[in-house]
């Protein structure tokens, strides 16, 4: 990539107990692009969301932000510092209403009517269903909601893990188009998908990751016959 990385993960291995699962991944994001991180079941994707956030620290390798060490850092530290993860299957609380799982984030130290405002500015559906309780919402609706709630934190780094899981491909794409939004506003976007065709259309840069290696990155466009051809079904 051309632009420097604000986040960086530099010859990362990572491992759970005896097993490594990440064998030297080189993967970095600039500020105002979306990464998208590709590849099969079990890859290694999630652990590379979770070893960028700080919840799984890496056996070996460095993790940058904005050009500095934050190898071994805490995921709070690096939350405060603006690095932001959406866990696959959203991490909404669903018995909450739409409206308390933005006000929680709150403590952020922003005002309650600026978290609705801005949530709602941007997802209109939520603002109809702002008193309903999260678990009640359709999985776009959830997602949103999710998108929502970091966004709340002002992130400079959104980590979104499987975004599209689950969704239909017009709920994917208008996701998306929020997705870009996001990213236009300067935030730097590291999306994990499993299934390709849609989010090579958004991202500036992809890469695929296969038994825990990137195999190759570059422009998407570069990789949507190999990818289609080798790991992710003809519809990539
Ligand atoms: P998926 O699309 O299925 O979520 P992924 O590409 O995100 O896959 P990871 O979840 O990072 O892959 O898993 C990579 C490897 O690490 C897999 O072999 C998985 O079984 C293993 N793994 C993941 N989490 C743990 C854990 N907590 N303990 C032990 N092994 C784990």
């Amino acid at each position: 990539m051309n632009d420097r990385p604000l986040l960086e993960l530099r010859d990362v291995r990572a491992a759970y107990e005896q097993i490594t699962v990440l064998h030297g991944v080189d993967l970095g994001v600039a500020a105002g692009k979306v990464v998208a991180l590709l590849g099969p079941n079990g890859a290694g994707k999630t652990t590379t969301l979770r070893v960028a956030a700080g919840i799984h620290p890496p056996a070996s390798g460095r993790l940058l932000l904005g050009g500095r060490d934050v190898t071994g850092a805490a995921p709070h530290d690096l939350a405060r510092k603006g690095v932001c993860l959406i866990p696959e299957g959203r991490g909404v609380f669903p018995n909450l209403s739409v409206r308390d799982n933005l006000l929680m984030m709150t403590f952020t130290g922003r005002g309650r009517e600026e978290v609705e405002e801005t949530a709602f500015a941007r997802f209109p559906a939520l603002a109809e269903r702002a008193g309903q309780t999260a678990g009640t919402l359709s999985g776009g609706e959830q997602q949103m909601l999710a998108l929502a709630r970091g966004l709340a934190t002002d992130p400079a780094v959104l980590l979104l893990d499987e975004l599209s899981m689950g969704l239909a491909p017009l709920i994917v794409s208008r996701l998306y188009e929020q997705v870009t939004e996001i990213a236009r506003q300067g935030v730097a976007v590291l999306l994990v998908e499993q299934f390709a065709a849609a989010v090579l259309d958004i991202a500036d840069h992809a890469a695929v990751l296969v038994r825990g290696r990137i195999e190759r990155q570059g422009a998407p466009g570069e990789l949507r016959t190999e990818l289609s051809a080798l790991y992710l079904g003809s519809s990539a």
